[in-house]
């Protein structure tokens, strides 16, 4: 897979990008993660990338012709599957969109930043809004960070133990069960007895119990189809 990420401030992705299971699967070849910095394609000798709002209004806004010339480069190379901008009033990202997207080729994502981009950006060039949440960033770089993130350690190869991936919370749409390591007792809280047991089985069951139970506890919404 290929993960190209327009952005003006591509320093706030280098350290998210280069740790842990992105690090280790980008070293592998599994994803190819690009950072591009839109200041390469302003068209002044300021490298400007916004400007004043039309109108009026506190606020810069992320021009059209920059953005233009970067995605014109990229889709030379290559064909994109999306063109994802990150917004808080995009689609809100979960794991099942995770997946999804797990599941294309070559993506590009582009950081907006100030006010947000001139609206023609959105009405004609890309192809897909993804929100995090209800909240207000100062910019698209960690929202970028956490969809790459999120999509990443699900590519195959990308974590040693593969079941790891699928039995992390929100696949099946439930929640995953507590984990415990050593000791087995510490100041006198101990791990549950079925743990230490041996008896696969029976600890697979009493997982999928605790799932269960957890998620009916803390997130019934995800259990809105049970009968
Ligand atoms: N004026 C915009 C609004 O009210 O919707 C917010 C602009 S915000 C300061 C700057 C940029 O950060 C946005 O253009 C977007 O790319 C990104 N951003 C902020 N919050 C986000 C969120 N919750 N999800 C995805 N992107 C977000």
């Amino acid at each position: 897979m290929r993960i190209d990420i327009i952005t003006v401030l591509p320093e706030l992705l280098q350290s998210p990008l280069s740790h842990s299971i992105i690090k280790r699967a980008r070293e592998k070849g599994i994803v190819e993660i690009n950072v591009i910095n839109l200041r390469d394609y302003a068209t002044d000798k300021y490298k400007s990338v916004d400007d004043y709002a039309y109108g009026g209004g506190a606020g810069m806004v992320m021009m059209i012709e920059p953005v233009y010339r970067a995605l014109e480069a990229l889709k030379k190379e290559r064909q994109y599957d999306e063109i994802i901008y990150t917004s808080p009033d995009g689609i809100r990202f979960d794991q099942k969109l995770a997946n999804k997207l797990s599941l294309l080729n070559n993506i590009i994502i582009l950081a907006g930043h100030y006010k947000g981009v001139d609206q023609r950006i959105r009405d004609n060039l890309i192809t897909m809004e993804i929100s995090i949440g209800d909240y207000v960033l100062s910019g698209g770089e960690l929202p970028a960070a956490v969809i790459t993130d999120a999509v990443v350690r699900l590519l195959p190869g990308a974590i040693s133990d593969e079941q790891s991936a699928l039995t992390d919370s929100f696949q099946d749409d439930l929640l995953a069960p507590p984990v415990y390591t050593r000791p087995a007792e510490f100041l006198g809280w101990k791990v549950p007895e079925i743990l230490l047991s041996g008896n696969t089985p029976e600890i697979e069951k009493w997982r999928l119990e605790q799932s269960i139970e957890r998620t009916r506890r803390l997130r019934p919404d995800l259990l809105k189809d049970e009968k």
